[in-house]
Formats: C-alpha cells, sequence, structure tokens
C-alpha cells in the first residue's frame, strides 16, 4: 500500500466539515470586509523566497522544498503567501490606481518543519494583504478582522499580542544594543543564535531554542530605541484597537519569523488546549519596504496568515459539527422509476434542492434505511402504478405523512416544502 507522505494528512468526514464551515466564513467575512480573492502559484522561482522571507530565516534555510524542474529552473514550493502576492502585485501592475488592493488568498504551503500537532509539512493559509495604504486603521483592520472572524467561528479566549518594530533605522539603532547586551552571554546561546549574531541579531527573539532564558527575558525593549514618528504611530494603532473593542497585550520581544516587518507585528493566539504549542492561529505585519525590494514603486502594506489546521484542531473543543441533512431521497425499484428517479433528481438539484437516489442496487427496505442514514427530509418514492396516473409520491420522513402530488407540480411543491 501507498500512504501519504510524512507531514501531509487526508481531508475527510468531520474534517472536511470543519474545513468547509472555514471556508466558507473566510468568504464570506473578506467580502464584507471588502477583500477580493487572488490565487497565485504554489511553486514560484527560489529567489523570490530568499529576497522577500530572508536568507537566514529559519524558513528558507532548513524549511524550503527546493527542486530543479526539467530545464533545469530553480523553483520553490511557497512556504507562505505574502511574497507570491508581491509578485503578482507588481507583475500585474495592481499599482497605480484603485488604491488600496485589499487581497485575500486560501491555500496551500509547504515547509520541510519536524510534523506535530498543528504543525505539518503541507498546510494551508488563509491570509489578507492591504497594499497601498500606511494608515494606522489597515494596521487595525488586518488585526480585528482574524479576530472577529475566530470569534464568528466560536473561539472564545482570544490573545492579540503586538509589538511594533519601527523603522529601519530604528531597528539598526536597536540591533546595536541588543548586539551589546547580548556580547557577554554568547556561549550561553544556541548555535542557531550564535550565528544569527552576526547576521540578523533580531531573529534570536525568535528563537525556539532559547526563548525561556533569562538572557533573552531580560534583553532591553525595542520600545525605547524608536523615534517619536514610531512611538506616536504605535500609540494611534493600540488606541484604534481600543475603539474596535480588541483586547491585546503588548509584547515586545515579538518579531516574528520574517524579514520583511516594520512597524506593526502581532499573533493571535489561542487559548484551547488542544494547540498546546502550536497556539499561534495568526501573524502577520507591516511590510513597507517590501514591494520596493522587489521592484515595484513604493508601497506601504500590511497583512496577516492564518494557519487553517489550527483552527480546525481547535474547533474540535468547541462544537459539534454534523453534516447538512439531505433534503430529498428518491426511491425506485424498477427501469421506468429509475428513469424517472434520476431525471427528477437533476431537476431538483437545478433548483436548489439537494437530492440523492441508490446507484448500488439496494432493496426498497435498504433504500429506506440510507435515507435515514442521510437524514433525508423528504422521501420520493416512485411507482409505476402511480407514475402512469400522473403522480408522484412524497413521505415526510418526520411525521411520516405521505402526499400523492401531481407529477407537473412536483418541484414547485418541494421547494416549498
Ligand atoms: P510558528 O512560530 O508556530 O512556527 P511561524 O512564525 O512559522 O509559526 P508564520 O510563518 O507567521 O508562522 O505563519 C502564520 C501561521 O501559519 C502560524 O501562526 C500558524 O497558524 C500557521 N503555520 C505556520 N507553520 C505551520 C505549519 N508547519 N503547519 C501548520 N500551520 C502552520
Ligand atoms: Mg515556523
Amino acid at each position: 500500500m501507498i500512504t501519504k507522505p510524512k507531514g501531509t494528512y487526508d481531508v475527510i468526514d468531520r474534517e472536511a466539515l470543519k474545513l468547509k464551515k472555514i471556508n466558507r466564513y473566510i468568504d464570506y467575512y473578506c467580502e464584507f470586509y471588502n477583500y477580493d480573492l487572488i490565487r497565485t502559484p504554489i511553486f514560484e522561482a527560489r529567489e523570490l523566497f530568499h529576497r522577500t522571507v530572508g536568507d537566514d530565516t529559519d524558513i528558507v534555510t532548513k524549511e524550503t522544498y527546493d527542486f530543479k524542474d526539467r530545464s533545469d529552473r530553480e523553483l520553490t514550493l511557497r512556504p507562505e503567501g505574502t511574497a507570491g502576492v508581491v509578485r503578482s502585485f507588481i507583475e500585474n501592475k495592481m499599482y497605480g490606481s484603485n488604491m488600496p488592493r485589499k487581497l485575500y488568498y486560501n491555500g496551500t504551503m509547504y515547509r520541510y518543519e519536524r510534523p506535530g500537532n498543528g504543525r505539518n509539512r503541507e498546510f494551508t493559509q488563509f491570509g489578507v494583504e492591504i497594499l497601498g495604504s500606511n494608515d494606522v486603521a489597515t494596521d487595525v483592520e488586518v488585526i480585528s478582522m482574524p479576530y472577529r472572524l475566530f470569534e464568528e467561528l466560536g473561539f472564545k479566549n482570544l490573545n492579540v499580542k503586538i509589538n511594533n518594530l519601527g523603522s529601519k533605522e530604528d531597528r539598526e539603532a536597536y540591533k546595536k544594543a541588543l548586539k551589546e547586551y547580548l556580547k557577554p552571554h554568547l556561549d550561553d546561546l544556541c548555535e542557531d543564535c550564535k550565528k544569527r549574531y552576526e547576521n540578523n541579531p533580531l531573529r534570536i527573539l525568535d528563537c525556539k531554542v532559547d526563548k525561556d532564558s533569562d538572557i533573552l527575558k531580560n534583553v532591553p525593549s525595542i520600545l525605547d530605541y524608536q523615534s517619536e514618528e514610531s512611538t506616536n504611530r504605535f500609540k494611534k494603532v493600540l488606541e484604534y484597537l481600543n475603539y474596535l473593542d480588541i483586547d491585546y497585550e503588548v509584547d515586545k520581544t515579538l518579531v516574528r519569523g520574517l524579514d520583511y516587518y516594520d512597524y506593526t507585528v502581532f499573533e493571535i493566539v489561542s487559548s484551547e488546549n488542544i494547540l498546546g504549542g502550536a497556539s499561534t492561529i495568526a501573524a502577520g505585519g507591516r511590510y513597507n519596504d517590501l514591494v520596493e525590494k522587489l521592484g515595484g514603486p513604493s508601497t506601504p502594506c500590511m497583512g496577516f496568515a492564518c494557519g487553517i489546521e489550527r483552527l480546525m484542531l481547535a474547533m474540535d473543543e468547541m462544537e459539534t459539527i454534523e453534516k447538512r441533512p439531505l433534503d430529498c431521497y428518491i426511491m425506485y425499484v424498477n427501469e421506468e422509476e429509475k428513469i424517472k428517479a434520476i431525471t427528477l433528481a437533476q431537476d431538483l438539484r437545478m433548483s436548489g434542492v439537494s437530492a440523492d437516489y441508490d446507484t448500488t442496487g439496494r432493496s426498497l427496505k435498504s433504500q429506506f434505511k440510507e435515507a435515514d442514514r442521510l437524514h433525508a427530509e423528504l422521501l420520493i418514492i416512485l411507482n409505476s402504478e402511480d407514475l402512469n396516473k400522473g403522480l408522484i409520491n412524497v413521505k415526510d420522513n418526520l411525521t411520516k405523512e405521505e402526499t400523492k402530488v401531481d407529477e407537473n407540480e412536483i418541484i414547485d411543491y418541494i421547494v416549498s416544502r
């Protein structure tokens, strides 16, 4: 037997019902919030991720699926969604008019990670990007939108962690201070952090190995190294979050695992026990330099990405999800009745009624059982004798009441029911 690759999973049965519900909510809410759908390729030029996510981030150094195609092109399965959206924004010249562009995506991502609870190698992210606005109202929309969506999905104990990375200049000043502070402790940091110290010291704050050490707990605060402008901007973000009734907690060590962020960064954390160490369900931030870095015009942007599998996991704790009952189950025995069954099913389905019938040669008695298993609300019991008189038998599966309906009025009758 051939089995699925490590770190991947099939979505079936209950999981599929949860996924459908989540996707339905995503599509609804993105419409309410005025986001347009974007779909970009699952693989992109490898360089795209090196230039955006960052050459010495965990994602690029350890986690990408890189391959060459038959013409020796260097390609990478996308580990995240923002890089592709920004590439598309530039390539399709979406800038210029109609700013800001508000886009959302929902698709699979690939990271070579150690699989575990809420951590897969193929996983799904839903995310939004607002391209072309530096207004703090966009920062708070991108934070509050997933927050409210998760609440609607039934999440109760959500926590927003927020931080301000400031401008590039602010970060340079902070990096210097951070390196000075860390210098005497270098030997106590993990091997990766020793490398990060030179190339990308901010990354040390995101280290999963050292995160609970006293050294990292006492680092200088990035918020003390910011210009007045950055500080005021952050104050405004927090003020607007208050207006929208979003609870938050400022976390001065939050830096996120990707290189392109500046100013506001945030995570939404769920306290559902089942998530364990995978409690961050969405994360994002502002990336004002990325479009320019990829060759487009200077365009301030803000976005987030949310792990769909983590939502699915947490939903287990919150509700029982059941398949919607079938509207109609159509029963037949002979060939004449069968032809009526398949045509009637088609007509009902085209009229917005869910309908099905047996295709495995079940006896009439087993068809009744199958109808119950599908929680069918109405049973259409065809028989040649009635059909010859132009009549169709409809039985309410709950009250058991039976009605004979004129064949010409059957669709209207069922729809009205
Ligand atoms: P983590 O700290 O959990 O590794 P991350 O910083 O790598 O997360 P992002 O790159 O910001 O995560 O991705 C945004 C969201 O996507 C995460 O908050 C999480 O919900 C989800 N996610 C990230 N990696 C995985 C994965 N391997 N499997 C499932 N979901 C994931
Ligand atoms: Mg990660």
